[in-house]
């Protein structure tokens, strides 16, 4: 786990988590958002981690 970082009330924290349910899992995040529900909890971990530093739009 992360240390509590110095909070700012203008940035959003976004803090992800993966959350199951039935036989799928999907991830969530503390500001309202939740990627699409996955087969495997791995991709879930994924759509959490692009959610929460998603990379430079490179087109
Ligand atoms: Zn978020």
């Amino acid at each position: 786990m992360l240390p509590p970082q110095a909070r700012s009330a203008e940035t959003p924290t976004h803090r992800t988590h993966t959350a199951e349910r039935g036989s799928f899992a999907y991830a969530r995040c503390t500001c309202g958002w939740s990627g699409p529900a996955r087969r495997a909890r791995d991709r879930a971990r994924q759509d959490a981690d692009e959610h929460q530093a998603p990379q430079p739009a490179a087109r």
